[in-house]
C-alpha cells in the first residue's frame, strides 16, 4: 500500500497513473459526440451502488476501467459547443496543468509555513484583480471556494462595519435579478427574515436605481440601517449589469457598503473590448468574481476583493498552533487571516498559469468570443417566429421560449409553460445538447449560457431547431384541438 503514497520512491508510479487518468479523459473528449448521454438516476444508480467499497481492485488501471461506467461515460461534458446550459465554462489547459501541480504538492494556503510561494502567488493574483477593478492602494482580497462565499464574507465585513446594535435593524439591498447566495448570507450572518430588501429591475433585467433611491430614503425614515448595496455585474440569468456608478453614489449618501457581485461579469476584467461595461465598478468596497466562470477555470477558483484591506480583521481569529498574534508583528504572511476557511486549496496557481501562458488578453478575448455569440444567437432568436426572447444580451445568457404559431389558437399559456418543459427535458435526455431553464414573471423560459468559444451560431440554430421540434411534437400529443 505504501506505494500508493507520493514520494521520491513511486515518483514513477504517480507519472504513468497520471497520465493513464489524462488519457482516459482525452480519450473522451476526442470521441463524445454529445454533451451528455442522456443517462437517468434510475439507470445509473445501480451502476454506482453496485461498487463494493469495502472491496478495492488493488490498481490504477482497474479503478479507471470502472470509473469508465459509473462516471465519464455518462459525465456532463461542459467543452461540447453544445451544452449551453449554466455558468459552467470549457477550461483551458495550462489551468490544468496548475489542478495537476497543486494537488500534487498540496500546498495548504492558510499559513505561510504550509505555502511559502502559493502565497505570495496567491496575493500578486489577488493585487492582479484589484488593480482590474481600481480598488486604489489599501485593496486586498481572499481567494475563496466559490461566489457563494465571497458574497458571504463581503456581507460579514459589511455587517462588522456596520455595528449595530440590533441585527434585526439592517437591510441589504438587492435586485430581484440578485444571485440568492444574497438572501442565504443575510440567513447565515443572523439577520432577520427582512433582512433583504428586492429591488425591481428594468427591461433591461438591470436594477431601477429610483427605486433603490426611494428604498433607501425609506429605511432611514423608518430609522433602519442601511448595511449594504448588493449591485450585480452580470445577473446569473440575463447578465444585465446594474448601473454601478448610480448604485455606488447611493450607497455613498446612505452610508451603506458597497458590494459587487460580479461572479459571472468578472471576465470583463480581461477583456480587451467590453471593459467598460464593468465602469463604477471601481468605487466597490467588496466585489466577488469567480474566475470558475468567466476566465475558464476549474472549479474551484473565485475571489472576494476589498477597497481597504483592513477590513478583512472582521475574519481574523487567532490560534497558537496555527497564526499566533506574533505572527502579524513578524509580518509572516498568513492567509489564513483573511479568509473563513483555514485548510484551503491553491486555487490561485490555476489562475497564475493562465495569465502565464495565455495573458490576460487571451483569457478576456474568449469572454469577448462568447458575448459577440451571444449578439449572434439574440439576432437568431429575435428573427424566429416560434421564439420570443427577453431581452438582449450585455454578457453571453440568452432568455427565450418557444411560443406556437398563431394558428396555435387554443393553447394556453400553461400550455407553452409545458411545452418549453417538456422541450428542455425531451433534449437532456436526447444527450444533443443541454440547455437551461428559468421563470421569467411566473412563466417557464429556457436559457442559453454561451461560455464556449467553439460554439457557433449553427450549433444556436441547431439547437433551437431541436427544441421546436421537442415543443412541437409535445403540443401536437397533448393537446385536443377543437
Ligand atoms: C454563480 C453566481 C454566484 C454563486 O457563485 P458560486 O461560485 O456558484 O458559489 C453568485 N452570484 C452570481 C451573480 C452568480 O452568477
Amino acid at each position: 500500500m505504501r506505494s500508493h503514497l507520493l514520494n521520491d520512491t513511486t515518483a514513477d508510479v504517480y507519472r504513468r497513473s497520471a497520465t493513464e487518468g489524462v488519457e482516459r479523459v482525452a480519450r473522451r473528449l476526442a470521441t463524445t459526440r454529445g454533451p451528455f448521454s442522456g443517462v437517468t438516476p434510475a439507470e445509473l444508480a445501480p451502476v454506482v451502488d453496485a461498487v463494493d467499497l469495502d472491496r478495492p481492485l488493488g490498481n490504477v488501471r482497474a479503478a479507471l476501467d470502472e470509473l469508465e461506467d459509473v462516471y465519464l461515460r455518462d459525465a456532463v461534458y461542459f467543452h461540447h459547443p453544445r451544452y449551453l446550459a449554466h455558468l459552467n465554462c470549457p477550461v483551458v489547459i495550462p489551468a490544468l496543468v496548475g489542478e495537476a501541480i497543486l494537488s500534487a504538492v498540496n500546498s495548504s494556503l492558510d499559513t505561510w509555513d504550509q505555502s511559502a510561494g502559493g502565497t505570495l502567488i496567491e496575493r500578486r493574483l489577488i493585487d492582479w484583480t484589484t488593480a482590474r477593478i481600481g480598488l486604489g492602494p489599501l485593496a486586498d482580497g481572499v481567494f475563496t471556494s466559490g461566489g457563494s462565499q465571497s458574497n458571504l464574507q463581503a456581507l460579514l465585513l459589511a455587517r462588522e462595519e456596520a455595528s449595530p446594535v440590533d441585527t434585526s435593524q439592517l437591510r441589504i439591498f438587492a435586485s430581484e435579478c440578485g444571485h440568492f447566495s444574497v438572501q442565504k448570507s443575510a440567513k447565515l450572518l443572523g439577520l432577520g427574515p427582512d433582512a433583504v430588501v428586492t429591488i425591481p429591475v428594468d427591461d433591461e433585467r438591470r436594477m431601477q436605481s429610483v427605486v433603490l433611491a426611494a428604498e433607501l430614503a425609506a429605511c432611514r425614515a423608518e430609522g433602519l440601517i442601511p448595511m449594504a448595496v448588493v449591485a450585480t455585474a452580470g445577473t446569473t440569468d440575463f447578465g444585465s449589469i446594474d448601473p454601478l456608478p448610480e448604485i455606488a453614489a447611493l450607497a455613498a449618501e446612505y452610508g451603506a457598503w458597497m458590494h459587487v457581485d460580479a461572479a459571472y461579469g468578472c471576465g470583463l476584467l480581461a477583456s480587451p473590448t467590453r471593459r467598460h461595461l464593468l465602469d463604477g465598478i471601481e468605487q466597490a468596497d467588496s466585489v466577488t468574481v469567480d474566475y470558475h466562470k468567466s476566465f475558464f477555470q476549474p472549479v474551484s477558483s473565485s475571489a472576494v476583493l476589498v477597497r481597504d484591506g483592513a477590513t478583512l480583521r472582521h475574519a481574523t481569529y487567532h490560534a497558537d498552533y496555527l497564526n499566533p498574534r506574533r505572527a502579524v508583528a513578524e509580518r509572516i504572511p498568513n492567509q489564513v487571516d483573511k479568509s473563513l476557511q483555514t485548510t484551503r486549496r491553491f486555487d490561485a496557481l490555476k489562475l497564475w498559469m493562465t495569465l502565464r501562458v495565455m495573458g490576460a488578453d487571451g483569457i478576456g478575448g474568449l469572454f469577448d468570443e462568447v458575448c459577440a455569440l451571444a449578439r449572434e444567437g439574440y439576432a437568431l432568436l429575435a428573427a424566429d417566429s416560434r421564439y420570443e426572447v427577453v431581452t438582449a444580451p450585455s454578457l453571453s445568457t440568452l432568455v427565450y421560449r418557444y411560443v406556437p404559431e398563431p394558428s396555435g389558437a387554443g393553447v394556453s399559456p400553461e400550455d407553452v409553460d409545458r411545452a418549453n418543459l417538456h422541450a428542455r427535458k425531451a433534449l437532456f435526455a436526447s444527450g444533443e445538447a443541454v440547455v437551461a431553464g428559468t421563470k421569467v414573471d411566473g412563466r417557464q423560459y429556457l436559457k442559453f449560457t454561451l461560455l464556449n468559444p467553439e460554439t457557433t451560431a449553427a450549433d444556436i440554430a441547431a439547437v433551437l431547431d431541436l427544441i421546436a421540434g421537442h415543443a412541437e411534437q409535445y403540443l401536437g400529443e397533448n393537446l385536443v384541438h377543437a
